[in-house]
C-alpha cells in the first residue's frame, strides 16, 4: 500500500469560536461576524448622519472577539472612550450568494442578544482619517454575547423593546421596530458583497443612546422576545 502520509499543521490551530445554544449543551460555532452600521435612524442622528440618503453599509469583527455570557468584558488597551451597542445578533444556519429577499429568513439559525463594543475614540480618528475600523470596532473581545435562541424556540422577531442599563440607569431604548434595514434585507444585500456561510453572525445595528463605560461598570440588556444579557466591565 502506498499511502499519502497525512499532512500535519506546523501549528496546532486555533480553536473554533462558538456560542452556547440557550437551553442545552449545543454549540454553535462561528464562522464571520458581520455588523451593520447606522441602523437605527435616532442612532445615526445622534452619529451626526441623515439616516435616510444611506444604503446600509457592513463592518466585520473577528469570530474570536465573541465574549460569551458568565466573562466579563475586559477594558481593552488603547482607548479612553470605549461604548456600549447593544444590538440583535443573528445566526446563520445557512447561506449563499444573491439571496432573493423572500428567502433570506431560511438561512436563520436564531437569535442572540449582544453587544457592539467600540472604542469610539479609534473610529472617530479613522473616520477623520478615511481609515479603516479594526481598531475601533474589531479588539479583542469587542463582542460579548449571550446565548443564541433558536428560531424554532423564539421565532423571527421583529418588534419589542431593546435597551441597555448601565449600572442601573437606563442608557439606550429603542425597540426592534425602528430597524432601518429589517433581517430579511440585510442578509440579501450582504449575499450580494460577500458569500454567507453557515455560522455567520450578523449584529444588527444599535439604537440610540450609546455611551461610555468603565471598569467595574455593570451592562444589563435586554431584547423583548429574545433574551436578557449582562456583563461586566473588568
Ligand atoms: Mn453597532
Amino acid at each position: 500500500m502506498n499511502e499519502m502520509p497525512q499532512r500535519q499543521y506546523v501549528l496546532e490551530p486555533a480553536a473554533v469560536p462558538t456560542l452556547a445554544v440557550a437551553g442545552g449543551e449545543a454549540l454553535f460555532p462561528i464562522h464571520r461576524i458581520y455588523c451593520v452600521g447606522r441602523n437605527f435612524a435616532d442612532h445615526a442622528i445622534e452619529m451626526g448622519h441623515d439616516p435616510d440618503k444611506e444604503p446600509p453599509f457592513f463592518f466585520q469583527k473577528n469570530p474570536d472577539t465573541i465574549v460569551p455570557m458568565g466573562q466579563d468584558f475586559p477594558y481593552p488597551s488603547a482607548s479612553n472612550d470605549v461604548h456600549h451597542e447593544i444590538e440583535l445578533v443573528v445566526a446563520l444556519s445557512k447561506g449563499g450568494t444573491d439571496i432573493p429577499l423572500e428567502n433570506a429568513l431560511d438561512c436563520v439559525y436564531g437569535y442572540a442578544v449582544g453587544l457592539d463594543m467600540t472604542r469610539r475614540d479609534l473610529q472617530g480618528e479613522a473616520k477623520k482619517a478615511g481609515r479603516p475600523w479594526e481598531t475601533g470596532k474589531a479588539f479583542e473581545a469587542s463582542a460579548p454575547c449571550g446565548p443564541l435562541h433558536p428560531v424554532s424556540a423564539i421565532g423571527h422577531p421583529t418588534q419589542g423593546a431593546v435597551w441597555l442599563k448601565v449600572n442601573g440607569e437606563t442608557r439606550q431604548a429603542g425597540d426592534l421596530n425602528q430597524m432601518i434595514w429589517k433581517v430579511p434585507e440585510m442578509i440579501s444585500y450582504l449575499s450580494r458583497l460577500f458569500e454567507l456561510k453557515a455560522g455567520d453572525l450578523i449584529f444588527a445595528g444599535t439604537p440610540a443612546g450609546v455611551g461610555a463605560v468603565t471598569r467595574g461598570d455593570e451592562m444589563v440588556g435586554h431584547i423583548a422576545g429574545v433574551d436578557d444579557i449582562r456583563f461586566r466591565v473588568s
